[in-house]
């Protein structure tokens, strides 16, 4: 088998954070996807997986020479209750390579069988969730979103018992690590204070280089209080991205919120069709408390949890935890990053729809605090987008078409067309305000260049879950892909108006929107 070039720095550097672990055998091991451009991106050489290779090689049947499959331990909690043991119950992590551009990535199977974490689950994956895995991946990256990505996905020959009998598969999963927040709680629960300073070492050496250097040894506490900061600004702005998108993670738990900023574990995931804040798509969110509008409270509420499991290293030295003072400082100075986020978030979502708006310039000299009118003019169009039903993401599409003068495809989306005219009346006002600020003298000129940046943020193709659940189900029922590859296709350039792929760009009809579940 193949060499991937594979570094083994997690087992290596953090003893008790994983277990040695081997894929099961599967009947009849079939690659059906292998993802051609991660695959450059990685160095690797997708031409070594022809035919019987690559079909053993990504179910787990041979794994690659220099692969040491280990399965990470991790804590987390799951609809707010605390888990001490989750861990990887299905997956296995391969190794670690450093990629083109020098970063070090881990790939991963999803799907692999039991390990000594899968408690009384059966270790596999239905080749459904995979193709969804995949097609989500896909799409969030094309559009510019920090994410996990699938390098690969093979069908097992075997049958995986859900409510009824599906064909089995194997992901191969790429992330720029597996380090979630849960693996913080994992050692905090074990009050296991060395090896939990260990892994915080480990993070920051992998994410947040900059801080490895932050006062030399002594100042563990600045570094610590440093990655706990860090991660707490790419959560701001990575959910940020996804409220700017329409996206739904689904499924928000600890143990699924990524140390790197990543999107990681989005499985019972969507696209919002019409916009609704209090949009849910996983049938056992029963509270919504993992539904569209909620994802910024629960970002938070996951950092307290964090800030929580690294308290034992934001102390001064090890003996100030007997020390209340010391500790109440501690957690003054946690408590006082949680309280920064939702003023990040709110940054990072003012640029975002300030973008999606075509401004170029903010009005407001002090971003943080931000402009009033500007949040008004975005909450008033979201407010608008609810009230009359309208499409999320062909609406703040068409915006371009309203900037180059053509209202009606707007229009056409909501229940009272012209409901629209005074909103659009104040956009118009504060765009020509934006031309002036940025130098744009010639109003047809203006107009053109700002369709042009619209259509550069606000996407035509998102994953709609008509297209995306037709395509698994001709994979899952029929065995054919074509539906699949041709939505990957699409999502591929979601940027683009291309008629081939004008079936991918039309909403659902409220009836199948209504009835659509994920999980
Ligand atoms: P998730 O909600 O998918 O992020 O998974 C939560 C926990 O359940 C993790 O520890 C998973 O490894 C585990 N898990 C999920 N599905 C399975 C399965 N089919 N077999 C064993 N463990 C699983
Ligand atoms: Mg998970
Ligand atoms: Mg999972």
């Amino acid at each position: 088998m193949p060499r991937f070039g594979f570094d083994h720095s997690y087992a290596r550097d953090l003893p008790g954070a994983s277990v040695s672990c081997q894929p099961a055998t599967v009947p009849t091991p079939r690659l059906l996807y292998v993802n051609e451009p991660l695959a450059q991106e990685l160095g690797l050489d997708p031409a070594a997986w022809r035919g019987a290779v690559g079909d053993a090689l990504f179910a787990g049947n041979a794994l690659p020479e220099d692969a040491q499959p280990i399965a990470q331990a991790y804590a987390g909690h799951q609809f707010g209750g605390f888990s001490p043991q989750l861990g990887d119950g299905r997956a296995l992590l391969l190794g670690e390579l450093i990629d083109r551009r020098g970063q070090r990535r881990d790939v991963a199977f999803k799907g692999s069988g039991r390990t000594p974490f899968s408690r009384g689950g059966d270790g596999k994956a239905a080749i459904g969730p995979m193709l969804r895995e995949v097609l989500i991946g896909e799409a969030l990256h094309a559009l510019g979103i920090p994410t996990t990505r699938a390098l690969a996905v093979a069908a097992t020959g075997e049958e995986v018992w859900r409510d009824r009998p599906l064909p089995g598969a194997v992901l191969t999963r790429v992330a720029a690590s597996h380090l979630r927040v849960g693996t913080f709680q994992f050692f905090a629960a074990r009050g296991a204070v060395e090896p939990l300073r260990r892994l915080a070492d480990y993070a920051i050496a992998r994410h947040d280089p900059a801080l490895a250097d932050l006062g030399g040894m002594d100042e563990g506490p600045a570094r610590y209080l440093g990655l706990l900061r860090a991660v707490a600004q790419r959560q701001a702005a990575l959910v940020a991205q996804w409220l700017n998108v329409g996206f739904i993670h689904g499924v928000m738990n600890t143990d699924n919120m990524a140390i790197s900023g990543e999107s990681i574990d989005f499985g019972p995931c969507a696209f919002m069709e019409a916009f609704d804040p209090a949009a849910v798509f996983s049938s056992i969110d029963h509270g919504g408390r993992y539904a569209y509008g909620n994802q910024p409270h629960i970002a938070r509420w996951n950092l307290a949890r964090l800030a929580e499991a690294l308290l034992p290293l934001l102390v001064d030295a090890p003996r100030d935890l007997d020390d209340e003072a010391a500790l109440q400082r501690a957690a003054a100075q946690a408590m006082a990053v949680i309280d920064a986020f939702p003023g990040w978030h709110a940054q990072a979502l003012r640029q975002g729809q300030r973008a999606k708006l075509g401004l170029q310039v903010a009005t407001a000299a002090d971003d943080v605090v931000g402009d009033e009118a500007d949040d008004a003019l975005a909450r008033d169009w979201l407010a608008l987008l609810q009230a009359q039903g309208a499409d999320f993401t062909l609406a703040w599409r068409h915006l371009a078409d309203a900037a180059e003068g053509r209202d009606a495809p707007l229009a056409a989306l909501l229940a009272e067309p012209a409901a629209l005219q005074p909103w659009l009346a104040r956009w118009r006002t504060r765009c020509a305000q934006d031309d002036l600020a940025a130098g744009l003298t010639d109003p047809a000129a203006a107009a053109t260049a700002r369709a042009a940046r619209l259509r550069a943020v606000n996407p035509w193709v998102i994953a709609r879950n008509q297209r995306v659940e037709e395509a698994l189900e001709a994979a899952t029922d029929h065995g054919d892909l074509g539906p699949f590859e041709r939505l990957l296709a699409a999502l591929r350039q979601p940027f683009d108006e291309r008629p081939a792929y004008a079936r991918y760009a039309e909403p659902a009809p409220p009836a199948v929107t209504a009835r659509y579940q994920t999980f």
